[in-house]
Formats: C-alpha cells, sequence, structure tokens
C-alpha cells in the first residue's frame, strides 16, 4: 500500500552524524596526542556517544545553553576514557572537536535520492525529530535536506519527543494526513520505530551498520533511497 506521508527523523537517519562524530575525534586525537594518542577510534567513538547521550538527555530536560552542553560532554567523554585533561580545558576541547564535526556535515546514503523520488510522487514529508528547533532547522540546511522537505516538526514544537504519540501526530497533522497512513523512517528503533508501530503509523528502520536488530518489527534499509519502493513508490 501506497504511504500517505513520509515522517523521518533526522540526526542518524538523514544526517550522517558518524561521519561528522569520527572528523571530529581524529581532529581531537591528531591536536592532542598526548590525551588520545594511545587509544582506539573505536573506543573513542563509544565513549563520546555515551557522554553525548548522557548529556542531552540532561539537557534537554533542564534546556541548557549548548556551550555548557558541549563542555558537560567532553568533560564527561574524557571522565569515561579516564583521561585527565593536564593544561586542556573541556572547553577548548569541545570547542576543537566542534569545528571539525561542524566543517564535515553531510548527508547519508541515499538521502536525497528518497527525498527528491518522493517528492516527485507528490508525497508529503515531515522530518520528526527531537531537539531544538532552530538547531535541527540549522543542521537540515547545511546537510541540503531543509528545501526538499514540506515540515520539520522537533521535540520543542510538539512538547513531547519520541516515542510519545504528540510528536508523531503533529507531524502527520501537518502534512493533513492521519496518522494511520503515515511511515516512520528513523535509526532509533525505540523511539523511531516502536514509537512510530505504536501509534498504528509504519515503521521502516534505517540500519546502515546492517544490525538486522529491528527486522522482525518492520522492513530495514541500509541505504535510505532502498525506502522508495516500500513506500509504495517506484525508485
Ligand atoms: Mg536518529
Amino acid at each position: 500500500m501506497r504511504a500517505g506521508c513520509l515522517l523521518i527523523d533526522l540526526d542518524n537517519t538523514l544526517f550522517d552524524h558518524r561521519h561528522s562524530l569520527r572528523r571530529g575525534l581524529a581532529a581531537l586525537r591528531a591536536e592532542y596526542p598526548e590525551l588520545f594518542g594511545g587509544m582506539k577510534p573505536r573506543q573513542l567513538e563509544e565513549a563520546h556517544e555515551r557522554a553525548l547521550a548522557a548529556v542531552y538527555r540532561r539537557g534537554m530536560r533542564a534546556g541548557a545553553p549548548a556551550a555548557d552542553l558541549a563542555s558537560a560532554r567532553t568533560q564527561l567523554f574524557l571522565e569515561l576514557l579516564e583521561i585527565e585533561a593536564k593544561g586542556a580545558a573541556p572547553v577548548e576541547l569541545a570547542g576543537r572537536y566542534e569545528r571539525a564535526y561542524l566543517s564535515e556535515r553531510r548527508a547519508s546514503a541515499g538521502a536525497e535520492r528518497l527525498l527528491r523520488g518522493a517528492r516527485q510522487s507528490g508525497l508529503p514529508i515531515a522530518i520528526v525529530s527531537d531537539g531544538r528547533r532552530e538547531v535541527q532547522r540549522e543542521k537540515a540546511a547545511a546537510i541540503g535536506v531543509l528545501p526538499l522537505v514540506d515540515h520539520l516538526v522537533t521535540s520543542e514544537d510538539a512538547g513531547a519527543a519520541k516515542p510519545d504519540r504528540r510528536i508523531f501526530e503533529l507531524a502527520a497533522g501537518n502534512c493533513g494526513v492521519p496518522l494511520e497512513l503515515a511511515v516512520m523512517i528513523g535509526d532509533d528503533l525505540e523511539r523511531d520505530v516502536r514509537g512510530a508501530l505504536a501509534c498504528g503509523a509504519g515503521a521502516i528502520h534505517f540500519d546502515p551498520a546492517e544490525s538486522g536488530r529491528g527486522a522482525v518489527e518492520a522492513p530495514a534499509v541500509v541505504d535510505l533511497a532502498a525506502a522508495l519502493p516500500l513506500l509504495g513508490l517506484t525508485p
């Protein structure tokens, strides 16, 4: 059956966060070999993702300024790696990471083809993303996907984060389509896939690492353009 509208996640789905993360961490390894030189990239990535998730959850609740969150994230990142930042303040490390991260932003594989294909078929499209509206809008513009979607709905707009029904409802409503006819594409099993399925919408798991974790619940794609036939559209 053809979908009535496409709802799609931003971070780690349309936006290739992992690519930027790797660039940010590579900059830290290159500039602070005394701190990070002996560590494997994988180890740094894992610690950074854990720190990011923890600080993000706290920050979203408290509404803290972005610069404070970046500094807190770097502090926690160093603690997880048991690194003592001799002489290099977390705020300085956060700044270096941030510059490399921001300079390398790009859309995920197949993102543009998916959005253009859906558009050409007249399918309304809304980005559904947890986070602050201005931050997510700027990001979507930077990676070139903002002009290809009809709506951007954030947890700030909905007053609730995924998997809460309210954010999906607002997005489908903006598209003028009942939520039951919407299909949500996202990388997060709990928030995107199960969240959408629990509301009666369809779901596609974006799984570029081919983890296969969501296979029982929803079809999975490793390249976003592969979702076109699953939406009932021709690729
Ligand atoms: Mg995501």
